[in-house]
């Protein structure tokens, strides 16, 4: 019977023969109801069904057909369906796409249902709600990366506008930060979260501020969720004594009661695993606002992929957790010298002891996922695999201790890793190793993850079932010998589980006297026939009652060893946070052995001296070119005035903002506690990084090029302080010509004399250069380039002085602009040069002299062939079939062909 076919027979098909709902459609209906928002997976058999508008919209999500099933009020009713075994990518699917699933099972036997009557469908309830913010499952999350979810408060008397509180459910990482309304978006930058709650009337607020809002989700809750009573008693009853709600603000209290409201709900009633909230502090990481952080490609690129981004250039990290610790840090590098300088031991001292640092990280290689097992287990969510992967943390959580005992003077920080490492609970590790298989199942249903010799009633059990599978070989040889058929079997299969098969042929003395006192028919098939005897029933029930004890032992078992970790939870995440710590350090030192990366020199001072320092993502694609990065020095480190400024003219592609990025690169890195791309490097701690670079369209925000960039500017004014570092690179190119220069001209000397930052600022305005003159700790700096045959050659080199020409018609040959656009603007350009030259070139007399100029028409010759022979020549070339003397021959004939090109140009 095929599955279609036994839902027309069940009485839950949602056949309407009237308007009024069948009792299936009518529960439907009911769960749809205090559900709204999310799309309802219905459990039906091996199915989830969705009906009505969630089947047409996850049909068009997920590309499944869209059927149809009943009708209600008069129409058809749409449905379409995921198998349950396959539910998990769909979710996925779904989740990927910014929707929320509500999973409705079915919570008795039907049996139960059809006690109650024919017509009475089966009791169902959502069992979970799967969001994007919420997610537990390994399979649906990113392994290396956090997935927080978020509640945003608004504050109405208070220090500060705004608390923000966010979760990451699957490792329990839990923090509540009070802040001021400018930096809700840079934080929500850095946090990223895939889910943020937040009351209608926050969201308006946000709007009028000029704040962007990160891609998550945003999720409307009424703003009775944000209540700071009934966010006291969700604390407590998450947190248990171990917090103190009132230890936080009134509007941290309202946010994280907020979150732990919507956790709690996706979660039905199980408990959060959340570790107690650490109260977080704006100041102490150095901010980095989200126009930043995109210039920059800290986490991803502009382009929203992990590839080309910094993190992706420095992740060393071999386990999920570290990963996840050091895009972390990366996000939220810290201000504090004494801090930074104790992360920079760690790393020094596994630098300095290259075996040792081979061995831990070939060791923290095999350490499994330790706190989302954790999370798993306590969410009821876990397995038998999980069990092992806590063991097996343990075990080498302690063997990764006794290599750090073999640093001769280990940092406070290693000390600290090493101490974390040792709290995890050997005796339990012990006990779950003896208790598990080596490789057991992923779930518990079927048992079988218990190691036989481990419990002695579970063996009992086991040699009782597997005792009655050789009876029942014994009696398939009595049977053979009493009815004198070779060919009778004892079979079994799920439905009728165990039978006696014989060849239809035969099947017939069977059914006669006198065997048929002993065989009872149960089925004919083409060719068997299938029977049954009162013996063979009686050990059925033996051995499927032998399954049952042992299964309910193995389960009882699992409970037992699950409690025990859970009672260990203290400990292992201590020794969790310590492995996570451990492989971040070892991995940096790694990276700063691979890629000779120095230690940065790190105090409270206005220093920022960079020698030799280069773009670790240009670096290593220009090395991936074969060709080799130029370095480059930088000194912007101030004195009781103030920073120094260095204003940076060249030709495009000249390197300039290759080399803006790569000093704030530095800095964050060095922040971070990492070493950092140069051959020296002192650094002042800096408290806010900005990176603008003009012409970055914000269409979906409906704002110009020139708009972002002005109110980005804006707030480097606004924000920026002496400590802060700045990198400008072609502001004001969005308009017209002399509006642009005036506006970089004013923000080049509000930055000198107001900010009194650290600053880099490039720029195409050459007659920003004259403000050397007059600021004096503004210093002139260019890219070289060397002008070869017509051509110009970038030297990627910053020098002292600044560039006299932009070489943009060199740049745009280049680009392979066509030759008669190239003539032509070779033209203009000298008339406007000459003119200037004579003083008199104006605005308003800008036009007059290019009307002077004689048409683009009339002034060239007929547009060139495009065709170039030279390429022509090589594109005929196939290198591998050429004989060395016909190779010279060629580079002959290629010298000659570029002499004519030349002549004739
Ligand atoms: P600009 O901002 O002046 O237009 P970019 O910084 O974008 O120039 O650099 C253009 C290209 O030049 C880069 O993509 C890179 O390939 C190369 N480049 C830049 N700086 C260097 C360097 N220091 N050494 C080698 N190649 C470099």
């Amino acid at each position: 019977m095929t599955e279609q076919a036994s839902y027309d027979l069940d009485p839950e098909a949602p056949v309407l023969p009237a308007a009024a709902p069948t009792p299936m459609m009518g529960q439907y209906l009911e769960i749809k109801s205090v559900n709204p928002g999310y799309l309802l997976f219905y459990r039906m058999g091996d199915f989830y069904e969705m009906f009505f508008e969630d089947a047409e919209t996850a049909s068009r999500a997920l590309g499944i057909v869209l059927t149809k099933r009943g009708k209600h009020l008069g129409q058809d009713i749409p449905m379409c369906g995921v198998p349950v075994h396959a539910a998990q990518d769909y979710l996925k699917k779904l989740i990927g796409l910014g929707h929320r699933v509500a999973i409705c099972e079915q919570v008795e036997d039907p049996a139960e249902a059809k006690k109650r009557g024919s017509k009475s469908p089966v009791k169902r309830d959502v069992v979970r709600l799967v969001t994007a913010g919420t997610i537990t499952e390994d399979d649906l999350l990113p392994a290396r990366a956090s997935n927080f979810l978020a509640a945003l408060a608004m504050v109405r008397h208070g220090a500060t506008d705004y608390s923000l509180a966010y979760a990451d459910i699957s490792t329990g990482e839990t923090a509540v930060l009070d802040l001021p309304a400018e930096s809700v978006a840079d934080e929500l930058a850095r946090i990223e979260p895939a889910e943020l709650l937040l009351s209608p009337a926050t969201r308006a607020a946000l709007a009028d501020t000029r704040a962007r809002l990160p891609d998550a989700a945003l999720v409307d809750l009424p703003a009775e969720s944000f209540d700071s009573e009934r966010a006291s008693q969700r604390i407590r009853q998450s947190f248990g004594e171990s917090v103190d709600p009132t230890a936080f603000s009134r509007g941290g209290r309202a946010a994280l009661g907020a979150l732990l409201g919507y956790a709690l709900e996706s979660q039905k009633g199980k408990p959060l695993a959340l570790r107690p909230p650490t109260a977080g502090n704006v100041a102490a990481h150095l901010a980095i606002d989200a126009a930043t952080r995109s210039s920059l490609e800290l986490l991803q690129t502009q382009r929203g992929t992990l590839k080309g981004s910094l993190l992706a250039e420095i992740d060393e990290t071999v386990t999920p957790a570290g990963a996840r610790l050091l895009a972390q840090r990366l996000a939220a590098p810290l201000c504090d010298p004494a801090a930074i300088n104790a992360r920079l031991d760690d790393v020094a001292a596994l630098a300095d002891e290259a075996v040792l640092g081979l061995k831990l990280r070939g060791a923290l290689k095999r350490v499994p996922d330790l706190t989302r097992a954790l999370t798993r287990l306590s969410l009821d969510r876990g397995g038998p695999r999980d069990l092992r992967a806590v063991a097996g943390a343990i075990l080498a959580a302690h063997e990764l201790a006794e290599f750090l005992d073999g640093l001769s003077e280990p940092p406070a920080g290693l000390l600290r890793v090493g101490e974390g490492l040792r709290r995890a609970p050997q005796a339990l590790a012990r006990e779950l190793d003896r208790a598990l298989e080596e490789e057991p199942p992923l779930a518990t249903v079927a048992g079988g993850f218990l190691r036989p010799g481990y419990d002695e009633p579970l063996d009992a059990e086991r040699r009782l079932g597997s005792e009655t599978r050789t009876v029942v070989a014994a009696l398939q040889a009595r049977l053979v010998a009493e009815t004198d058929l070779k060919s009778l079997k004892i079979r079994h299969n799920g439905i009728l589980g165990y039978f006696v098969e014989v060849p239809a042929a035969q099947g017939g003395r069977l059914l006669e006297e006198p065997l048929r006192q002993t065989f009872i028919h149960r089925q004919t098939l083409a060719n068997v026939m299938r029977f049954t005897t009162a013996e063979l029933a009686e050990l059925e029930g033996r051995i499927a009652r032998a399954h049952e004890a042992a299964l309910a032992i193995e389960l009882r078992v699992f409970a037992e060893l699950v409690a025990s970790v859970r009672g260990a939870t203290a400990e292992l995440r201590a020794a969790a946070d310590a492995l996570a710590e451990l492989d971040v350090a070892a991995a940096l030192a790694h990276l700063s052995q691979t890629r000779s990366f120095c230690r940065p020199r790190i105090d409270k001072s206005l220093a920022f001296e960079i020698v030799d320092g280069w773009h670790p993502v240009v670096e290593a694609m220009v090395r991936a070119d074969r060709q080799s990065f130029v370095t480059n020095d930088a000194d912007l480190s101030g004195d009781a005035e103030g920073g120094q400024i260095w204003l940076v003219t060249g030709p495009n592609m000249g390197g300039k903002s290759t080399f803006l990025r790569q000093n704030a690169l530095i800095a964050i890195l060095a922040q971070m506690g990492s070493f950092v791309p140069a051959r020296e490097a002192h650094i002042g701690v800096v408290d806010r990084v900005f990176s603008r670079v003009g012409a970055s369209d914000d269409i979906g925000g409906g704002r110009s090029t020139f708009m972002v960039e002005m109110v980005e500017t804006a707030a480097i004014l606004n924000r920026a302080t002496r400590a802060s570092l700045v990198i400008l690179d072609e502001i004001g190119r969005g308009t017209a010509t002399f509006d642009g220069l005036s506006v970089a001209w004013a923000t080049v000397e509000a930055l000198h004399s107001q900010t009194r930052c650290r600053a880099l600022f490039a720029t195409h305005f050459h007659e920003l250069t004259s403000l050397a003159k007059s600021l004096p700790r503004l210093s002139n700096h260019t890219m070289k380039v060397r002008e070869w045959e017509g051509e110009v050659v970038f030297l990627h080199e910053v020098a002292t002085g600044a560039a006299d020409r932009s070489y943009g018609i060199q740049v745009a040959r280049l680009a392979g602009l066509p030759d008669s656009v190239l003539a032509r603007a070779r033209q203009v350009l000298g008339v406007l040069e000459q003119r200037a030259a004579q003083n008199q070139g104006s605005s308003g007399r800008l036009s007059a002299v290019l009307d002077d100029l004689p048409l683009f028409s009339q002034a060239l010759p007929p547009r060139e062939a495009t065709v170039n022979p030279l390429h022509e020549m090589l594109d005929a070339v196939r290198p591998d079939e050429l004989t060395p003397r016909e190779a010279i021959e060629l580079v002959y004939e290629l010298k000659k062909a570029r002499d004519v090109a030349r002549r004739s140009r």
